[in-house]
């Protein structure tokens, strides 16, 4: 018998967990508007209602602070059209994060280097904070809280410290978190997070931004009066509802997340043994446990991704958004990892559903590939 292809790309996108299944197929069939007063209405109320007491849980967050959107890219262009006059960032964030922000309309966008590390240097905040306060205007940090290609946490609640003192407002894009680390949002005191259904087996199109303390939301969509007038549409329920399910489960898979640690870590030492030249990309920082983006040197990964899907294998050369672009990873490229190294940089990523037998597919066709490119070399 044929083995079922091996997934180790859950940073691109989770499987649909079997909760969230049960939640949306129930959900279709609600005829009601969720804004319509009758029965039906106050049915389909009551799934997005319940489905925003499970994500506020997920991110330890009041209810009423929970705004639906149809994913996190929305959820970040949300908070960029907020009227920011100087906006703090660093180029490792995801495209979604960057293309709004730089497309705003501040007037001050603050750059922060990233170290070889993976870690952004956030004393540039401070550095431009304390040469006086009159040039901020309305300030914004946005710092992710994981990376989607590496795993490298960044010091959000550190950073929110700082802002707080100083009056400077904090977004993190948490999208590659939960269910991975905890997440709180009042621990992490940011005053906006963004997050996706999708990255924790929820369904695709729909995500949330959270906010803290009721922070200032002008409406990105405009029109009905719908999440407290913070996101205008009629809501995608179903949607909603396999969200609240798939935040529940991802909760509870925070209990497993040493396995996937340990699984990651075996996968690492397997392949350095495999290929001493290895680089493990990030392995100094702290990083999601579900993550390992690994440089062979010299080697197209786009060929490597290729090669290992056709032995069954699925992972991710850099991002699963900049797959198709000619070029590096603007993470590894910020991060100043050698373009030849950056060029072989693979993403494998795990999750809760991952097993012992995933790995030891993945590492068989790792030495049937390395083989045979050390031959062709
Ligand atoms: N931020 C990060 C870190 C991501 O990995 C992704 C998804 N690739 C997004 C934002 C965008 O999320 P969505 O697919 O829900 O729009």
């Amino acid at each position: 018998m044929t083995r079922a292809r091996t997934y180790l790309d859950w940073n691109a996108t989770a499987p649909l967990c079997d909760a969230a299944r049960a939640a949306m197929i129930r959900a279709l069939d609600l005829v009601g508007n969720p804004s319509s007063v009758h029965a039906e209405g106050r049915a389909a109320r009551a799934v997005i209602e319940d489905a925003r007491e499970q994500v506020a849980a997920l991110v330890g967050a009041r209810p009423a602070d929970v705004v639906f959107t149809s994913g996190a890219t929305e959820a970040n262009a949300t908070v960029f059209a907020a009227g920011w006059d100087t906006i703090y960032l660093c180029e490792a964030e995801h495209d979604s994060v960057l293309a709004p922000a730089k497309g705003s309309q501040a007037r001050r966008i603050i750059e922060l280097p990233i170290e070889r590390d993976g870690r952004a240097v956030v004393d540039a905040i401070a550095a431009d904070v304390l040469c006086g306060s009159d040039h901020i205007g309305r300030g914004l940090i946005t710092l992710q809280l994981a990376n989607n290609e590496t795993g490298v946490l960044q010091p959000v609640a550190d950073v929110a410290a700082f802002a707080r003192e100083h009056g400077l407002l904090v977004h993190t894009d948490a999208v590659q978190a939960p269910g991975r680390i905890a997440v709180d949002i009042e621990a992490l005191g940011v005053d906006y997070l963004s997050i996706s259904a999708h990255k924790l087996g929820g369904p695709k199109g729909v995500g949330a931004l959270v906010l803290r303390d009721g922070a200032p939301l002008p409406a990105l969509l405009m029109g009905g009066g719908q999440e407290r007038r913070r996101r205008a549409g009629t809501e995608n329920i179903a949607g909603i509802a396999g969200f609240g399910a798939a935040a529940v489960v991802a909760l509870q898979n925070l209990r497993g997340i040493d396995a996937q640690r340990a699984r990651r870590d075996r996968l690492e030492a397997a392949m350095l043994s495999l290929y001493p030249e290895l680089t493990v990309i990030g392995a100094e920082s702290p990083r999601l446990a579900n993550t390992s983006c690994i440089a062979f040197s010299g080697k197209a990964a786009e060929t490597f991704v290729i090669k290992y899907d056709l032995a069954g294998v699925s992972l991710s050369a850099g991002s699963a958004c900049s797959s198709g672009k000619v070029g590096t990873s603007h993470v590894l490229r910020a991060m100043g990892i050698p373009p030849d190294v950056a060029r072989s940089a693979i993403r494998i990523s795990l999750g809760p559903t991952t097993t012992d037998d995933d790995i030891a597919a993945f590492l068989a066709a790792s030495a049937t590939i390395l083989r045979s490119a050390a031959k062709a070399a």
